[in-house]
């Protein structure tokens, strides 16, 4: 799960991270009461969306005007900035072509920059850690100078049983060029980035830029959070700042009715029971030429109403152009399985190809429910022959 800058500096605040004082605003009124307590002389108006780049992004009614950035001198000009802002569609690199509209606004203290750092926190997969990465490319995409310039990304793994040491603290100091005061000030700026991570159940904080003050203090000037979801159980106040208007809208409805799915770009709809029978269902049909529209586990209880409900999400995409049913009778029984597939499959009525591909418990009865149907549903033996099936009947389709 992702959250704002704001919410996620407000976190990071409560660790120790030192950030610039600020206030959300849903209002143009929100914004010019935020800029008169913070006193100025400098603001900054800032877009609350869930992509970065908004300080190079464009709004779509303005494509030659100002970012979603904005740095003002004056309460008038955060009113008129606000105003502009607030209900536009804001395009950045990361929020593709359709842009994001810009709901909530941060009005933010103005910092004298001298430096712009860069500074993230993951879980690295590879080495079952976390990382930190930083480099003297502030401001830029670390994907971008990871691509270009690697050698200015340093990496420290942090071991858990030890947790951050002043020593990881320090080698980040010193390969940033930070001197004198700066370097114990970013020491204890990265023990508590770490210590929120961890307590928080983080997946990734980025801050980029990390700034160096014209006084030497180092501050966040962005934040960046992305949450475990299997851990927000446990942290209900974390759970509350979801912001809904941000997600994909499928992926959304799935998720309140236990389905994991995520949204690809392909063309042939996938429903499955189990994410690793997903994974190889998606990989068999790449195998075979094809492209999955998506991953989605429909769980343990394939039931007609979970089954229709998932047809139903795989449909709202408009790029499905045929659906592979691959679904391992266990527990549940392969006919039951079968009745709920033919009943989604006519409460939708169903207008792209379907393969479906059972295997378990009562199979054979399952494969006469689905060929005494009347229904054009194609049955396959197997996962090779699903997926041969399915891109033959999507291609033939169209
Ligand atoms: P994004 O990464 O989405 O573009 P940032 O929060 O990183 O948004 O802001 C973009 C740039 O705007 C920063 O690199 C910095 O130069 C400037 N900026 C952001 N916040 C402030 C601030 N409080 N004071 C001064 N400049 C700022
Ligand atoms: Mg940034």
């Amino acid at each position: 799960m992702n959250i704002h800058e704001y919410q996620a500096k407000a976190l990071l605040a409560k660790f120790g991270v030192t950030v610039p004082r600020g206030g959300v605003a849903y209002t143009v009124k929100e914004a010019e009461d935020a800029a008169r307590k913070l006193g100025g002389p400098v603001w900054v108006v800032k877009s609350q969306i869930h992509a970065g780049g908004r300080g190079a992004g464009r709004f779509k009614d303005d494509p030659g005007g100002k970012g979603g950035v904005r740095v003002v001198k004056s309460v008038e000009d955060v009113h008129d900035n606000a105003n502009a802002m607030l209900g536009a569609t804001l395009v950045t690199k990361q929020t593709g072509p359709r842009g994001k509209q810009v709901k909530r606004l941060y009005i933010e203290e103005g910092c004298d920059i001298a430096r712009e750092l860069y500074l993230g926190l993951l879980v690295d997969r590879a080495s079952s850690r976390i990382i930190v990465m930083a480099s003297t490319e502030g401001g830029m995409e670390i994907e971008e100078v990871a691509a270009r310039t690697p050698e200015k990304i340093l990496t420290v793994i942090v071991d858990p049983v030890t947790g951050f040491m002043p020593y990881h603290g320090r080698k980040i100091a010193f390969a940033l060029g930070l001197e004198g005061k700066q370097v114990g000030a970013a020491v204890k700026f990265l023990s508590a980035l770490y210590t929120a991570f961890v307590a928080l159940d983080a997946a990734m904080v980025e801050v980029n830029p990390l700034v160096i003050t014209g006084g030497g203090d180092v501050i966040a000037l962005d934040a960046k959070m992305n949450f475990d979801d299997n851990a927000l159980f446990r942290h209900a106040d974390i759970a509350d700042l979801r912001d809904e208007d941000e997600e994909d809208p499928a992926e959304l409805e799935a998720a309140k009715h236990e389905l994991n799915y995520i949204k690809l770009d392909g063309n042939i709809g996938c429903m499955v029971n189990g994410a690793g029978l997903a994974m190889a269902t998606m990989d068999i049909i790449k195998l075979h030429g094809g492209a999955p529209a998506n991953f989605l586990d429909v769980g343990g209880g394939a039931t007609r109403e979970r089954v229709t409900k998932a047809f139903k999400i795989i449909l709202s995409d408009p790029n499905v152009e045929g659906i592979l049913v691959n679904i391992f009778g266990g527990i549940m029984r392969c006919d039951v399985i079968a009745e709920g597939v033919v009943a989604a499959a006519r409460e939708v009525s169903l207008q792209v190809p379907l393969v479906v591909r059972l295997e378990g418990t009562n199979v054979d009865l399952g494969k006469k429910i689905l060929a005494e149907s009347g229904l054009p549903i194609v049955s396959a033996d197997d996962l090779g022959d699903a997926a041969e099936k399915v891109v033959k009947a999507v291609k033939e389709a169209s």
